[in-house]
């Protein structure tokens, strides 16, 4: 048996662990369903009064109290008709009883509670030792909003213990370096009532977002893209003709104006299909590759926003690159180098990637679709970079490839995707005019690195737990006097390396340089200068960085060496 399939069972016994400790405590609870998950564990229960978070160490406690009498978890089939009565007072039970295909149905038992279940156990309740309650939720007896409201007790366990400290640990970082938290502490963003889900961006978050634009606008050109901007509304009619008013409406904002309906952009694909059709397309053209940084509107309900990582408004960077079927595999080669080149930059070094292959009810011949998967698989292959299929995942309009970042805290984030599109193409009645003078179709890749500039910044900001690296710090060294007589000294260093395009600010006040350091660690400064009579007198400066570690009796060429290393 697998480590997975191990794990299974643990978490699959410790669902009959919580509603064993549930039903001692609140014997009129009734049960629903309790599965194992790919995090852990649940079970969705209808108390008679409502559990509150502060029940659950109580709980937990029970859970493992039986946990320690290491009851023996028995599974056996028995009669229908014996399993309804053993329920007759659940009706969530007695429904799904009847749904069970054959004459029998599983009983697990352990002491005198019994659960309606598949098997897949571990031996006895003593293996359960390290799980956790994590909390309680609301959910609905079949996942039906208009079904019964019942509450879902969720927790995880671990095979050792040190899995669990682990497992802990992360979850307590995620609170503390939770990037909301972050966004106020650091000044970076915030949100207001007066636009829901629409984020504002402070000095210091629009310094990096800038950072960010100004690095991919460099690979951007070095990779053959020009760049465009493509208007944020755009005529009903438009979105008529590339399927979004059909398939995405109610994520749409719309507005009439000289009685004419118009949308705001939610995607900027079809905007930069307008370029391309300007004018007749040759194929000595292609491939064509247009990027827009390009701020789009999506309507998402109120109750999926969360900070950065969801909102209603976001830039994406986004490049669409028009080629022939032949240029695929090169035009994706450069767009997975790309995308790992950034990635890399910003520190992350474990990529997941995956290919999508074509669905059901897909558009589009099969040797089309074989040519592209081909080509994207081939790509990949030639980066050296290892990837898993994913099945008739791909979109109905072509096959594409998703990248996952890893974070420090163990987190998986979906970034960067490059779609091969067979449909805007069609429905655009796209063309350029071949080497035989004769009109042909070209293919759409659409490539995005970060995705949204939101997002990734949320994901960048909870990666570094607010510590950004030096090059993308919104302020990279701020400068701190002892006394004020080094104020001028202070103003010709800042001079300097403002000159040399750092982003340098001065500690204006009159505190004690101690509380000048401590407030430039809150607010993860990398680099601090620390300027006293005897750097005055020797022409040189106090490097401190962000850890506390100390360089003394630095030369101003020395320290703009040593920052040109960091920018670099
Ligand atoms: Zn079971
Ligand atoms: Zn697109």
């Amino acid at each position: 048996m697998n480590k997975e399939q191990e794990i299974m069972k643990l978490r699959h016994s410790a669902a009959h662990l919580l509603a064993h400790a549930i039903a001692e405590l609140y014997p009129t609870t009734k049960f629903t369903i309790g599965p194992a998950t790919k995090d852990g564990f649940f079970y969705d229960v209808l108390p008679t009064q409502n559990f509150k978070e502060e029940d659950l160490p109580k709980i937990e406690e029970k859970m493992r109290e039986i946990a320690e009498r290491n009851l023996p978890i028995e599974h056996k089939e028995v009669p229908k008709a014996q399993a309804r009565k053993l329920y007759k007072d659940n009706s969530f039970k007695l429904e799904l009883i009847d749904q069970i295909p054959g004459e029998t149905v599983g009983i697990a038992t352990q002491g005198d509670f019994y659960d309606l279940c598949r098997g897949g156990h571990v031996a006895s309740t003593g293996k359960l030792k390290n799980f956790k309650l994590l909390g309680i939720s609301g959910s609905y007896w079949r996942a039906d909003r208009n079904g019964q409201q019942l509450q879902r007790i969720s927790g995880v366990v671990f095979d050792t213990p040190k899995e669990l400290r682990m497992y802990e640990k992360m979850r307590e970082d995620a609170l503390k370096y939770d990037h909301r938290k972050l966004g106020r502490e650091l000044d970076l963003f915030s949100f207001h009532d007066e636009g829901p889900g629409f984020p504002f961006f402070h000095p210091h978050g629009k310094t990096i977002i800038n950072i960010m634009t100004d690095y991919l606008r460099k690979k951007l050109v070095v990779g053959g893209y020009q760049e465009i901007s493509t208007p944020m509304m755009l005529s009903a009619e438009l979105w008529e003709q590339s399927g979004h008013a059909s398939h995405y409406k109610q994520n749409m904002y719309f507005c009439n104006i000289d009685e004419r309906e118009f949308a705001i952009k939610p995607m900027n694909c079809p905007g930069s299909i307008l370029v391309y059709k300007e004018r007749p397309r040759s194929y000595r053209e292609l491939p064509l590759k247009l990027a827009e940084f390009g701020l789009v509107h999506r309507h998402e309900l109120s109750g999926v926003l969360h900070g950065l990582f969801r909102v209603r408004s976001f830039t994406i960077d986004d490049g669409h690159i028009y080629c022939t079927p032949d240029q695929i595999e090169e035009e994706v080669l450069q767009a997975v180098q790309m995308t790992h080149d950034v990635f890399k930059k910003f520190g992350f070094d474990r990529i997941n990637v995956a290919v999508s292959t074509r669905p059901e009810n897909s558009m589009g011949e099969q040797a089309q679709w074989d040519k592209a998967t081909n080509a994207l698989k081939n790509a990949l292959d030639r980066a050296h970079i290892k990837y898993e299929i994913l099945e008739g995942e791909g979109a109905f309009y072509g096959p594409k490839i998703e990248f996952h970042i890893e974070d420090s805290m163990g987190r998986s984030w979906q970034c960067g995707t490059v779609q091969v599109d067979f449909n805007l193409p069609e429905r655009f009645n796209l063309a350029y005019v071949n080497a035989q003078g004769t009109k042909s179709r070209p293919v759409i890749i659409h490539r995005a690195i970060y995705g949204s500039f939101e997002r990734f910044l949320a994901i960048l900001l909870e990666h570094y737990k607010g510590k950004l690296p030096f090059w993308v710090s919104p302020v990279q060294i701020k400068v701190l006097t002892i006394t004020d007589e080094q104020k001028p000294y202070a103003n010709t260093i800042i001079e300097n390396l403002k000159a040399h395009g750092y982003r340098v600010t001065q500690d204006e006040s009159s505190d004690p340089i101690s509380g000048k350091i401590k407030l430039a660690q809150n607010q993860q400064i990398p680099w601090m200068l620390v300027l006293g009579q005897k750097e005055v007198e020797t022409n040189t400066v106090t490097l401190r960085h962000r850890d506390g570690k100390q360089e003394f009796g630095l030369s101003i060429d020395q320290l703009l060496e040593k920052a040109s290393a960091q920018n670099a």
